[in-house]
């Protein structure tokens, strides 16, 4: 027969001590709502600003339209001067020869939306074919490429980061179909002369979600590895040349 202190014994005062916990909680928990009031927890300034969404991909009120229907205003080129690319009914192409298209505006952290397209004619193969980009603040490209069944390393292809992250997925379409890039781009920042936040982007192809919050590495550089140049907390993005006819519409910033 177990005594005192038994392990029988001490199984049902445990219970019971887990019991009178139990309701104390409950007990403390009834008390907490009670003297809390749903309105505790509602905020109600500052206001939001009202922003009037645009039809489908349109800019949003707060937007800057950098593409749309008149021409490249926004734009120049890397002397500076009035850009030489074609443009026709809302749609910029590549001028061979005539440098990046380059944004008067100079941007810091942004959500961006680029509608681009590739040659409907196949020509050239990997980073040779319907091959451009969009550099944030002039340092920081992403990626623009025909990867529609065009083999090529998985960090250079479209909606890579480039030489630094390969998508999470292939969303590209058909070479000649348009196609389209949303980005989140949160700028870097610097203090005393050093990085004390490097940038990050989110980026959806197509309405794909490409990249996640990665971020980003350093400048863009071809060959070597990337690194952060202390730089101005606004500068100019621009659409780079890489000699194919690429064609751009319906390019819009919103600040952040
Ligand atoms: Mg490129």
């Amino acid at each position: 027969m177990p005594g005192p202190g038994s392990a029988h014994n001490s199984g049902v005062k445990f219970r019971t001590v887990s019991l009178v916990s139990a309701i104390c909680l409950t007990a403390a928990l009834v008390a907490q709502q009670q003297k809390s009031k749903p309105e505790d927890t509602e905020v109600w300034t500052p206001v939001p600003p009202v922003v009037t969404p645009g039809d489908g991909t349109a800019a949003p009120s707060d937007a800057v339209v950098l593409l749309g229907k008149d021409g490249l205003g926004a734009w120049i080129n890397n002397k500076g001067e009035p850009s030489s690319w074609d443009f026709k009914d809302g749609v910029v192409t590549v001028r061979q020869g005539a440098g990046d298209l380059v944004s008067k505006q100079a941007f810091g952290s942004c959500q961006v939306h680029l509608e681009w397209r590739t040659p409907a004619e196949v020509k050239g193969s990997g980073q040779g074919r319907g091959n451009s980009g969009l550099f944030f603040m002039g340092q920081y490209e992403l990626q623009i490429l025909d990867s529609y069944e065009n083999k090529t390393y998985v960090n250079g292809q479209a909606a890579s980061i480039y030489k630094q992250y390969a998508p999470l997925v292939n969303a590209s379409r058909k070479p000649g179909v348009w196609q389209s890039y949303d980005a989140v781009f949160d700028a870097p920042v610097f203090e005393g002369g050093k990085l004390k936040k490097p940038a990050y982007i989110t980026v959806l192809h197509n309405g794909v979600l490409v990249l996640n919050h990665v971020e980003i590495k350093g400048e863009t550089v071809y060959n070597g590895q990337p690194a952060y140049h202390p730089h101005a907390a606004k500068l100019p993005c621009y659409l780079q040349n890489h000699g194919n006819p690429m064609s751009f519409r319906n390019m819009w910033v919103r600040e952040l």
